[in-house]
């Protein structure tokens, strides 16, 4: 994935070479509330590769899944969403996924062409099917063969057995590994998770993860939010590092891991009890009142008057944008 005002992030050589999946140009989403506009993506522009695996990181509230259902039209009717996300997709027409509206977005986009794993999954496997019924409807409707739910089951770490149970009857892990097999089904060329691994103890995170790279592997693309950095940095190919609605940093995974450009990356991986174990300082703004200038100012060691002015994304060493009129240079510290 890549802002495209700038120089790309390194998505892995297959990725690189293959074509975008999704175009998103100046996205911004607000919510109005009954005394306040919340303002929760801003002017957020990227590509995404076939075969790319992008991690979308950052502080709860900092817009990640606001992102994920914006590009998916499964905003609540108080949300306002601007700019333009293009779905490209073989043989077919492309599709702007913010102005296309609910009906294509039903009939051509979502759980066909565009996956999502949802953050809260009980709340969205039907109550009333058990699993294997909801996994073998999902899959006649796709045209693909029932008896891959079995199959579909294992890939995903659930014992085949507990697809005869009804959703009420599976722990929060179980009902988070069925709606990732209820998502990859219909085999999407794009599959956005959200925390998809909220709920599984580490083997099975770690079982997850794996899932997730074979599909880029294959030449799908994955999106995968989640606050986890050691999830992000064990297969993303590229990270993207939200702060108040924004992107501030998008790059190589390796390279973010070992010479975080922003100040804000930098302090969110001193953070990691194996770093610094260091809590990132101060609190993040309300959405509701962000400064016209940088918002992380209040917390950055580096700010000086320059910041009252909004920094914009801008290239760096080695590919990727950062958004920050001081980035830290490579083998300096905060
Ligand atoms: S723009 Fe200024 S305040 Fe914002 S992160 Fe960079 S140095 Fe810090």
């Amino acid at each position: 994935m890549t802002t495209t005002e700038s120089v790309p992030a390194e998505a892995s050589p297959r990725a690189a070479a293959s074509q975008p999946l999704l175009a998103v140009d100046g996205l911004g989403v607000e919510f109005q509330l009954r005394d306040a506009r919340v303002r929760a993506v801003s002017d957020l522009s990227l590509t995404i590769r076939a075969g790319e695996l992008l991690a979308v990181v950052g502080e709860s509230g900092c817009g990640k899944s606001v992102l994920a259902h914006a590009l998916l039209g499964l905003l609540p009717g108080n949300a306002t969403t601007t700019g333009h996300a293009v779905l490209h997709h073989p043989g077919a027409d492309p599709v702007d996924l913010v102005t296309c509206g609910q009906r294509q977005l039903a009939r051509r986009v979502r759980g066909r062409r565009v996956g999502l794993v949802p953050q809260s999954p009980a709340t969205a496997l039907n109550p009333v099917r058990t699993g294997r019924r909801l996994l073998a409807e999902t899959l006649r409707a796709h045209g693909r063969d029932r008896a891959d739910t079995d199959r579909l089951a294992v890939d995903v770490g659930l014992d085949p057995a507990d697809l005869d149970r009804y959703p009420h009857e599976l722990s929060g892990g179980m009902a988070q590994r069925l709606a990732t097999a209820l998502a990859l089904a219909p085999d999407p060329s794009l599959l956005i998770a959200d925390e998809p691994t909220t709920g599984l103890d580490r083997p099975l995170v770690d079982h997850t993860l794996d899932l997730l790279r074979r599909r880029c592997d294959t030449g799908a693309a994955v999106v995968l939010i989640t606050h986890d950095l050691a999830a992000a940095r064990r297969v993303a190919d590229t990270v993207a590092v939200m702060y108040a609605s924004r992107i501030v940093e998008h790059r190589d995974t390796d390279q973010l891991f070992t010479a975080p450009a922003h100040p804000y990356a930098s302090a969110l991986l001193d953070a990691l009890p194996d770093r610094a174990f260091r809590p990132v300082p101060g609190d993040p703004p309300m959405l509701t009142a962000l400064p016209p200038g940088c918002a992380f100012a209040p917390r950055c060691p580096r700010r000086t008057d320059t910041c009252v002015d909004r920094p914009q994304p801008t290239p760096v060493t080695g590919g990727g944008t950062v958004a920050c009129h001081h980035p830290i240079p490579t083998g300096a510290t905060t």
